[in-house]
């Protein structure tokens, strides 16, 4: 069933009917109303998908709402901030009923569960891609940036990083397995490829951080990546341990396993630092937010990354890894 213009706009209207604190005016009108409390400053990040580059062509339509929402929400857990309103722009090549209606399932379930408005958007006709804007918001002076860490900080990160990778390769056909996998390696797989289509970004757990973390990044481009952005901005250098891989050590050679961790990017996980002395603080807020977290390395005075795997240097290849990129 092909939809006009009119209709898309209403499969996103009628998922987000309800009213809203500080929500004035939503879809429907030439532009949405909304108002901060006193005391409190905007934080705002965009994001797109573009099919082909973000996502495979032919992804299902449920992952590509889920994760458009997804990897803004985890620019706003980076910064500490809450997520209020959002705004999506979708390009579509034909307005095809079905995928709308599953495109825009996803994405209003995910904004429940993460108390998100859609506000407003735009529908167009044209190569499939979806771009959102995601408002939130922090007690005034309370975000955190990339900027923060000293010295002497210790680093950490949420979960597992490498996993989503994993499951990008696995989903594009782009890994080797047996034919004849077992129950438990098509389980993990499945891990893998939820980790991909459907990742959940650590909202709660970043929001609860800005009150001991002095610096944060979220993982969308693999672990050395993102962390060196941080290290760069904060002008200083850390000694990292790689940690134990987890699912990725039984399916994949070590030099494999490490690379996706590195490398592989898209699991929307945390990477922080706070002073060595608010260790237990980090650990009871982990605690409460039932989220995973390991200490990977110490932040030192001047600059690079140097890493360490059981006791011996390693570093991230590149291009051992090139075959996992679409
Ligand atoms: P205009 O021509 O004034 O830009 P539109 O016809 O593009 O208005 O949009 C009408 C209303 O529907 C606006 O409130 C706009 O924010 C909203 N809207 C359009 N597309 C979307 C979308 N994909 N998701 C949510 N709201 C949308
Ligand atoms: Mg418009």
């Amino acid at each position: 069933m092909s939809l006009s213009e009119t209709s898309i706009i209403d499969v996103f209207r009628r998922h987000f009917a309800g009213e809203r604190s500080g929500l004035v005016l939503g879809i429907g009108d030439d532009a949405a109303v909304t108002s901060l409390p006193a005391g409190r400053q905007l934080v705002t990040a965009t994001d797109s998908l573009v099919e082909g580059t973000h996502f495979l062509p032919g992804a299902a339509a449920a992952s590509v709402g889920h994760r458009v929402l997804a990897v803004n929400l985890s620019d706003l857990a980076a910064m500490g901030a809450e997520a209020h309103w959002a705004t999506l722009s979708l390009s579509i090549p034909n307005a095809d009923g079905e995928w709308v209606g599953q495109f825009a399932k996803a994405f209003a379930q995910l904004a429940d569960e993460f108390g998100v408005m859609l506000v407003g958007g735009d529908t167009v006709r044209g190569p499939l891609s979806a771009t959102v804007t995601l408002m939130g918001s922090v007690p005034t002076g309370q975000f955190v940036t990339r900027n923060g860490a000293c010295a002497g900080d210790d680093i950490y990160l949420s979960g597992a990083a490498g996993y989503a990778a994993a499951g990008r390769a696995v989903l594009s056909g782009k890994t080797q397995f047996d034919n004849m996998q077992s129950e438990e390696q098509q389980s993990r797989l499945r891990t893998y490829c939820q980790r991909f289509e459907y990742p959940l970004p650590r909202v709660a757990f970043g929001v609860a951080l800005r009150t001991v973390a002095t610096a944060m990044i979220d993982v969308s481009d693999g672990v050395h990546i993102d962390l060196s952005h941080l290290l760069t901005a904060s002008n200083i250098g850390a000694h990292a341990t790689v940690p134990e891989l987890g699912l990725l050590a039984t399916d994949f050679d070590n030099d494999t396993a490490r690379e996706l961790f590195f490398c592989g990017g898209e699991d929307y996980e945390l990477c922080f630092c706070a002073p060595a002395e608010s260790a237990p603080e980090v650990l009871r807020l982990a605690a409460e937010h039932a989220v995973p977290v390991t200490r990977i390395g110490k932040a030192v005075a001047g600059s690079g990354l140097s890493w360490n795997q059981d006791g011996r240097p390693v570093a991230p290849a590149g291009s051992a890894f090139e075959h996992f990129q679409d």
